[in-house]
């Protein structure tokens, strides 16, 4: 049997005292230590108790059972909770109801189960009476139990798409058979009556009788609770976001409160800020006589908070109160729940709040300003990916416009995720999820959404519901995913069956597959595929079309960006081709081209055809003359390339792929080259077959292709070096870094670098000019990691080539993993796509022995990466750990690549300071 580390399992919190704080996250999860920091700070928490995630721990290894001091110390939580709210679980005049609530470290919404007013039976709900005079009261709160603990614990939760909810269709049916619409008109009676309807559907479908013992409901109810850690959507949720199957959940059983005890009662969720612009406003919805799942399920459309203001001043000003305590106390914007109960407010969970990547950046800077956070800290509160949505696309406004003007405007809900997006219509996640698969954008468009919906939501561009707040599911994951959303768009028909939209007084009928826009900014959804264009900051840098004095968004990122290069040491250079991206990237914060792939430039025009004379050459002279066709293209690219980067360095790499990548596949193509080359057919069939590999990444390629045809080298070289003649000539400063490719050994960059001096010193003469120039290699083979000290003596710079790194490290093809890489990532067996995120145990250990070894032999050695890891936050931070001079990534990465450089030196002063103080 599994131990357990500790012996305390339960943590109270209520009245004036906790046993936890805020710092136990990984013990009490963030909901359970959260709870207990609110009591510590003197916010009115509705008393109860923790079991911490040791007991998960505990219950998977165990065959789900619980160590042996579990249930004293609930036991005697549970007395100190009676004490603390004044009443008793299970008692039939004061009855006390309980919540139960999963809680992991890292906040899950609605992925795992809850259980409200847990506690009733047949005799309690006569105390309930009781107590609120309110039998109607006591009998909605009753079936609103059963009906949760019939799905959640006793597993009558509808599980195909089209299945519904047993007690949903009960529901429907009391409704009608009394000929009303709401469920707020149905009476005690019938609300009695369903209770007892719930409870026999239970019986039909499971055998068993619904529990009525108190003690036995509360243990059923934690036990669903550690189950619901390892349902589906939990699983997906932890894949998608990185969170450790092994940190499992707490779970908190806390004193109900309600909500729904008439007009002097209510529930709301708010967000001390705007969580999607940052503005610094309270931000939240509330209804009045209604309970919490009512407003995050979107069930009514709630009221924004400031209706508080005038609907109720008091609540208002006190809970406005703990909004300020809140962000003071946790110098940050945090998201809460609470409920008033007959005039009393409660706080019910406080947590630090999801927002966008627009409010993360307006957050992180207002509060440096208003002297809540440093500037490290606001360094630290950017996750770097969350720029992605700084940078993302908007409607083309005369194209909306006019499908606006021509009416295509087909209703308008609420702004719950900004940035613009268009797409085919999916009325269900699976649907969704399916589609987008075979390469389709997809808007998933859903009356509301529910956890089991995540994977199509991810799947989507955008998503769109009838019902639902600024707080509702929907808008919550959709902001967290960086998804538009338009949520709580009441007036849309979704029919699921019939597979289409309608909206309310207009006759536009929208069917499955087809597009639809939606304007997650404005709220705007509209027929028909409208043309996206870029954000503020691409229209500011890239486009130039906007003024950056008219916008608040791009001088906003301009100042973090800012701040990052304070702090960063980590040189950020772009991998680009073409004079126009590497313009893009400048824009961005390039400081110089880590990588310029030259084999793209022999795709251009007519040069292809020059490329396949060259290859299928017989003879040195052959290939030479088609070569010295080539050459001039050559020299105008890379010409053009030194022309935008100002004097900037540009690494530029000699040949690489294998050479049969450029021959022709098609008849026609063939012929066209036999005719060119005045040969048969047949010839140059023969030829393409005679350049056939069986591992073509692993074969004829990389500098191999110039050590037996040195005459390629010979003409890339000299172009180079014409071109940064022409360049100085003008008076352009130019700073050349020739990069030989999958070098495995000294001998092998002997043999290129001899050329390319020679052709540097020829062109000197020839020109009359004084090129500094550098020439390097690449490491991206195991081998020349373990020999970097010898091919130091002559590299003048290393940069490491981790795509091909990684793949010769795991022995894993790059082009084929596909087929099962996700699969090793979904199973755990590698915690993420290696290719995407560096793998920092296996290939990490071959990039800091290339550092070291490199850097053994020349002591000032530049050495850089430019594999597509150059642009990923967390191997970013590792670069600059293994102390990289720079990263080189696409450019629409170049910002977060400086964030996350950034970001690397605040954790390193972290760590320091830590270590001195210990
Ligand atoms: C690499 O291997 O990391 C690299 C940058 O080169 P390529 O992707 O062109 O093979
Ligand atoms: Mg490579």
């Amino acid at each position: 049997m599994a131990s357990s580390k500790s012996s305390k399992f339960v943590y109270f919190f209520g009245g004036k005292k906790a046993d936890g704080k805020a710092d136990m996250k990984a013990l009490l999860g963030g909901k359970g230590a959260n709870l207990a920091e609110m009591v510590n700070i003197g916010i009115p928490v509705p008393a109860g108790f923790t079991i911490s995630t040791d007991v998960c721990t505990y219950y998977y290894k165990s065959k789900n059972t619980y160590p042996k001091e579990l249930k004293k110390q609930v036991t005697e939580a549970l007395a100190r909770v009676e004490k603390v709210m004044g009443a008793k679980f299970g008692d039939k005049n004061n009855p006390l109801l309980l919540s139960i609530r999963s809680g992991a470290r890292a906040s899950m919404p609605g992925m795992m189960d809850t259980i409200l007013n847990l506690g009733l039976n047949d005799v309690t709900v006569e105390g309930v009476i009781k107590k609120t005079n309110n039998p109607r009261f006591a009998y909605d709160s009753y079936r609103r139990f059963v009906q949760m603990y019939g799905d959640v614990v006793l597993g009558l939760k509808p599980v195909d798409k089209k299945d519904h909810d047993p007690f949903e269709v009960l529901l429907e049916k009391k409704k009608a058979d009394r000929k009303v619409q709401f469920d707020t008109e149905l009476t005690a009676e019938d609300l009695k009556e369903l209770v007892a309807e719930f409870k026999a559907e239970i019986k039909a479908k499971t055998g068993k009788n619904f529990p009525s013992n108190p003690e036995e409901q509360l243990w059923g109810a934690v036990g669903a609770v550690f189950g619901s850690w390892m349902n589906d959507r939990a699983i997906i949720y932890r894949k998608l976001n990185g969170i450790p199957e092994s940190w499992g959940t707490a779970v908190n059983v806390q004193s109900m409160v309600f909500g729904n005890m008439g007009m002097d009662s209510g529930t709301g969720v708010a967000f001390t800020r705007d969580a999607a612009s940052g503005e610094n406003i309270f931000y939240g919805e509330y209804l009045f006589n209604a309970q919490g799942e009512d407003v995050v399920a979107g069930i009514r459309t709630p009221l924004p908070i400031s209706d508080l203001k005038k609907d109720n001043p008091r609540i208002y000003k006190e809970l406005d109160g703990y909004r300020k305590t809140l962000e003071k106390h946790y110098t940050d914007m945090m998201d809460v729940e609470f409920t008033i109960q007959q005039g009393k407010l409660w706080m019910l969970q406080c947590r630090v709040g999801k927002r966008t990547g627009l409010a993360a950046v307006k957050i992180a800077l207002d509060m440096v300003e208003e002297k809540l956070i440093s500037k490290e800290e606001a360094l630290l509160r950017i996750e770097p990916n969350q720029l992605n949505q700084l940078l993302r696309p908007v409607f083309d406004n005369k194209e909306k416009q006019k499908a606006i003007a021509d009416g295509k405007l087909l209703a308008k809900g609420l702004n719950a995720g900004p940035g613009a997006a268009s797409g085919k219509v999916a009325l269900s996640a699976e649907d969704a999820y399916k589609m987008a698969e075979k390469g389709d954008k997809v808007i998933l468009v859903r009356i509301e959404t529910s956890p089991e919906d995540i994977k199509g939501m991810n799947a989507s561009e955008g998503i769109l519901t009838a019902r639902g707040g600024m707080t509702s599911h929907a808008a919550l994951v959709a902001r967290q995913m960086g998804k538009v959303c338009v949520a709580g768009c009441g007036k849309l028909l979704i029919d699921y069956h019939a597979g289409t939209i309608k909206v309310e007084g207009k006759d536009i009928v929208v069917k499955e597959g087809e597009y639809i826009s939606i304007d997650g900014t404005t709220g705007e959804v509209i027929v028909g595929k409208i043309n996206t264009k870029p954000s503020e900051v691409v229209e500011v840098l890239i486009n130039k079309t906007l003024d950056p004095k008219k916008s608040k968004v791009y001088r906003q990122y301009a100042s973090l960006m800012k701040w990052a290069d304070e702090y960063r040491r980590l040189g950020i250079r772009t991998n680009a081709d073409q004079p126009d991206q590497a313009l893009n990237a400048v824009a961005f914060g390039a400081e110089g081209i880590g990588l310029c792939r030259t084999e793209h430039m022999f795709f251009g025009g007519d040069r292809i055809l020059s490329v396949r004379k060259m290859i299928v050459s017989d003879t040195v002279e052959e290939r030479k003359a088609a070569l010295s066709e080539i050459l001039p293209y050559q020299r105008e690219d890379f010409y053009g390339i030194f022309k935008a980067m100002k004097g900037r360095p540009v690494t530029i790499r000699t040949l690489d792929p294998p050479l049969h990548e450029f021959l022709p596949h098609q008849e026609k193509e063939i012929k066209e080259l036999a005719s060119a080359l005045n040969i048969s057919v047949e010839k140059v069939k023969a030829k393409i077959e005679s350049l056939h590999e069986f591992n073509p990444m692993l074969g004829f390629r990389g500098c191999r292709l110039g050590v037996m045809y040195p005459e390629i080298t010979e003409m890339q070289a000299r172009a180079i070096f014409e071109a940064a003649a022409k360049a100085m000539k003008e008076g352009i400063k130019v700073k050349p870094e020739i990069m030989v490719p999958l070098v495995s050994d000294v001998k092998e960059l002997k043999l290129q670098k001899d050329i390319i001096d020679a052709q540097a010193k020829a062109v000197m003469a020839e020109k009359k000019v004084k090129i500094h120039y550098m020439v390097g290699t690449m490491i991206e083979l195991p081998r020349a990691a373990l020999v970097a000290d010898e091919i130091a003596t002559l590299a003048e710079f290393f940069s490491f080539g981790t795509n091909d790194l990684t793949q010769t490290t795991f022995g894993l093809s790059r082009d084929d993993a596909g087929m099962f890489l996700p699969k090793y990532v979904e199973r755990e067996i590698l915690p993420n796509d290696p290719f995407e995120a560096l793998d920092q145990n296996g290939v990490g250990k071959l990039v800091e022995i290339g550092v070291q070894k490199g850097r053994s032999t020349r002591k000032d050695l530049k050495i850089g990466i430019c594999g597509e890891h150059g642009g990923e936050p967390s191997s970013v931070e590792f670069c600059h750990r293994a102390g990289l001079n720079y990263v080189s990534c696409s450019p629409f990465r170049v910002p977060i690549a400086r964030l996350a450089a950034a970001r690397a030196v605040v954790a390193e002063r972290a760590a320091a300071k830590k270590s001195k103080k210990k």
